[in-house]
């Protein structure tokens, strides 16, 4: 094949455009911003699809699992476990709660949370497992089952998962609830924006009030309601983690696309792992049978010691030749801040640790031609 001239191909790129931007109108027009009839049919939709009995829209990620975490009873007192490798909100929203992150490595192949590595940092003070779905594959979820006493909690990190499933099951119904960002680095975007998810009724219920001030009821429904002159109730502390229309609006055409979007993906992703099979010194993720990736990002490992120069060098070079790359995501137990809070060396979780320094994340989007995806194998090959 002839060689393919430069090419600039971003990391990531939203796939939105026209329809996006004409199902603003609607909100805009009728007047209803915040959260509304386009946030109740979003939610509808994203239930439906995910195949779980509630969706609860929020501003981010990282609010709903402020939201989820507080709802499933973690306060001060409490440890929380999560894999060392993950975005950093996924510790930040433990802390959020007054309770304490607890980590535990990960399994090099997958980057997501070592099932059996768990069991010795449970403890009488273990209240919740967050487990992430990273990258949009999801975790072992049997694995973490089989080692989990009956009365901790589990809260799926499904940030990058949007349409992910395991053994059949949709992400966002494998625990007791879930959690989903819309981010514009994910699959699907609004901007800024989240949902949770829960076959709870209950839970459900006490997320649907928190997010919303803690008013027992919203305002659609006093809108719709005869007496004009009632308030709502507030039996329980609340946050403000709505929604608005606007988002919803744009979230329900997203929404529509994502299988597209991820048979899209799914099929690049088939592409890479063939073109680049031969480089030694590249590894390719890996899926098991059982799983439907997501693939809100494809993230391979540098083998270092199978060349010269390391992960960076690779990286900045290949920033040279218009091919932009990301490390995987960050070890949050090296973070300072999480460091010093709760005194813990690099070393003490060897595998977030290595991933930390070896992962790469090459472009894989819903905004990529073909010959992008053919410049990108012929400059990793040409090293
Ligand atoms: C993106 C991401 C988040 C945060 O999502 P926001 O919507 O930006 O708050 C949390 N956890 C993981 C694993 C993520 O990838």
């Amino acid at each position: 094949m002839a060689k393919l001239e430069k090419r600039n191909i971003p990391i990531s790129l939203p796939a939105i455009g026209e329809e996006e931007w004409q199902a603003l109108r609607e909100p805009v027009m009728s007047g209803w911003v915040t959260q509304g009839p386009k946030v109740t049919e979003f939610e509808k939709n994203f239930a439906a699809h995910h195949k779980v009995k509630h969706a609860i829209a929020v501003t981010s990620c990282t609010t709903g699992l402020h939201l989820a975490l507080t709802a499933l009873g973690v306060g001060p007192g409490d440890e929380v476990i999560i894999p060392a490798f993950t975005w950093v909100a996924t510790a930040n929203t433990v802390i959020y709660c007054g309770a304490t992150p607890v980590f535990v490595d990960i399994d090099p192949l997958t980057f997501n949370i070592d099932p059996s590595q768990i069991e010795k940092k449970l403890s009488s003070k273990t209240k919740a497992i967050v487990p992430v779905h990273l990258f949009g594959l999801c975790a072992d979820m049997d694995g973490i089952k089989r080692v989990l006493p009956d009365n901790v909690k589990i809260l799926e990190d499904a940030a990058c998962a949007a349409g992910a499933s395991y053994k059949g099951q949709m992400a966002g119904t494998l625990g007791d609830a879930a959690v989903f960002s819309f981010h514009p680095r994910k699959t699907i975007t609004t901007g800024e924006g989240g949902m949770v998810t829960s076959n709870d009724d209950l839970l459900a219920e006490t997320m649907n009030i928190q997010r919303n001030h803690g008013a027992s009821i919203s305002e659609e429904q006093r809108h719709h309601g005869a007496k004009p002159y009632l308030l709502p109730d507030f039996d329980m502390l609340g946050f403000n983690y709505r929604m608005t229309d606007l988002q919803s609006a744009m979230g329900l055409i997203q929404l529509a696309k994502l299988t597209d979007f991820i048979t899209e993906r799914q099929k690049w992703a088939k592409f890479y792992i063939r073109g680049l099979a031969s480089i030694d010194w590249l590894e390719l993720p890996e899926i098991g049978k059982e799983y439907k990736h997501g693939w809100q990002a494809f993230v391979c490992t540098v083998k270092e010691d199978l060349l010269p120069q390391g992960r960076n060098a690779i990286m900045e070079h290949l920033q040279q030749l218009g091919v932009s790359t990301r490390p995987g995501t960050h070890a949050v137990h090296m973070l300072n801040y999480f460091k010093k809070r709760l005194s813990i060396e690099s070393q003490d979780y060897p595998a977030a640790y290595a991933a930390n320094e070896t992962s790469m994340a090459i472009p894989l989007h819903n905004r990529m031609q073909e010959e992008d995806y053919q410049y990108v194998v012929q400059c990793l090959k040409d090293i």
